[in-house]
C-alpha cells in the first residue's frame, strides 16, 4: 500500500445543489484525509489548463464553460492509494453507469454535470496540485 496524494474537485452543480457537505461526508468516511480545503472560481485559462488533456475532444469548450459556470470546492486529499480509493467513492464519469452508492450514482444529473473530479494517475495528480494548490 502506498500513502497517495489525489486533488479532488466538488463541481459546480453539485455546489450550487448544496450537497458539497453530502460527499465530504462519503469522502471522510472513505478514509480519506482531507488535508487542504478550499472554495474557488475557476476562470477560463484555468479551467483550459486544466482540462488541457482533452483540447482536442468534442466536449472540450462545453466542459471548460461548465467549470467556471459558478464556484468549486477544491480539496487535496490524502491516504493509502487514495488516487483509486477516491476514483471508486466518485464513480463511472457518466452516472447512468456509476454505482448506485457512488457519489455520481447517488447525486449526478448527466455525464456533463457529474457532481464530482478526481485525478486519475500519480502524475496528473501532481500536475492538478501544483495548478490548484501551488
Ligand atoms: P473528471 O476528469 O472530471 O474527474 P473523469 O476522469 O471521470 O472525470 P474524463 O474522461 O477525464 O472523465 O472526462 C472529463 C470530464 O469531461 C468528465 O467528468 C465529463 O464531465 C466530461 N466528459 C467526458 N466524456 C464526455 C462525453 N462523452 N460527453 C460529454 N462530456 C464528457
Ligand atoms: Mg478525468
Amino acid at each position: 500500500m502506498t500513502v497517495e496524494k489525489t486533488l479532488s474537485i466538488i463541481k459546480p452543480d453539485a455546489v450550487a445543489d448544496k450537497i458539497a457537505g453530502k460527499i465530504i461526508d462519503m469522502i471522510e468516511n472513505a478514509d480519506l484525509n482531507i488535508v487542504k480545503m478550499k472554495k474557488m472560481h475557476f476562470d477560463t485559462d484555468l479551467a483550459q489548463r486544466f482540462y488541457d488533456v482533452h483540447k482536442e475532444r468534442p466536449f472540450y469548450n462545453d466542459l471548460v464553460d461548465f467549470m467556471v459556470s459558478g464556484p468549486v470546492v477544491v480539496m487535496e486529499l490524502e491516504g493509502e492509494n487514495a488516487i483509486a480509493n477516491y476514483r471508486n467513492i466518485m464513480g463511472a464519469t457518466n452516472p447512468s453507469e456509476a454505482s448506485p452508492e457512488s457519489i455520481r450514482g447517488k447525486y449526478a444529473s448527466s455525464i456533463d454535470k457529474n457532481c464530482v473530479h478526481g485525478s486519475d494517475a500519480t502524475d496528473t495528480a501532481a500536475y492538478e496540485l501544483g495548478l490548484i494548490f501551488g
